[in-house]
């Protein structure tokens, strides 16, 4: 697997722009976290930074090598890959400059704090649907159809990544084939 950038491109909302770069970053074998960003000195109505800057996980000073400590996986590289998501005009244009790492992929989305983050703020919302009783098909549902392009938030869509991939190739929808599987685990 190549460790691919995301493609640049233009995005109606900063949340639009971030969503599709971490699910471009997981599925890729990487993760990218958010460093810095900086606030307009100009005067504007529109509230918050107007640029975030984003690097590789793995970016950041390797640790020190005479330590003789077993090198583990998630062990910084220095990787030099970054990104920034930028506002222009009312829209966020998400923009490669460093396109390579300098590692191998990972395949363990776990090991990711970047993703970590995404899932317990989908978590929250979760909770808070089940607390008002909401069935737990319905709660995904209504998270796809919210954002399409929506993170995975469990175990459950874990396993329904790779089976909507199947099933996508026999011309199913996302949300039909989430469905199916809820109905099939029993929820
Ligand atoms: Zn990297």
């Amino acid at each position: 697997m190549a460790l691919e950038p995301p493609p640049e491109g233009s995005f109606t909302s900063f949340e639009a722009a971030e969503i599709s770069l971490h699910d471009w970053s997981e599925s890729h074998g990487y993760a990218v976290v958010l460093k810095r960003s900086k606030k307009p000195k100009w005067k504007t109505d529109e509230s918050g930074p107007y640029k975030y800057f984003y690097a590789c996980d793995k970016s950041g000073e390797s640790r020190s090598q005479a330590s003789g400590k077993r090198q583990s996986n998630t062990r910084k590289t220095d990787c030099p890959f970054k990104l920034t998501i930028t506002r222009k005009s009312g829209v966020w244009y998400l923009e490669v400059r460093h396109g390579e790492h300098n590692h191998e992929p990972s395949l363990n989305p776990a090991q990711y704090p970047a993703l970590r983050k995404l899932i317990e703020a989908q978590e929250e919302s979760i909770k808070s649907l089940t607390r008002s009783h909401v069935a737990l098909k319905h709660i995904l549902l209504n998270l796809l159809q919210q954002d399409p392009n929506t993170h995975i938030i469990s175990q459950d869509l874990y396993n329904f990544r790779a089976k909507l991939k199947q099933q996508e190739l026999r011309g199913i929808t996302r949300i039909e084939a989430l469905v199916n599987m809820m109905m099939e685990k029993g929820n």
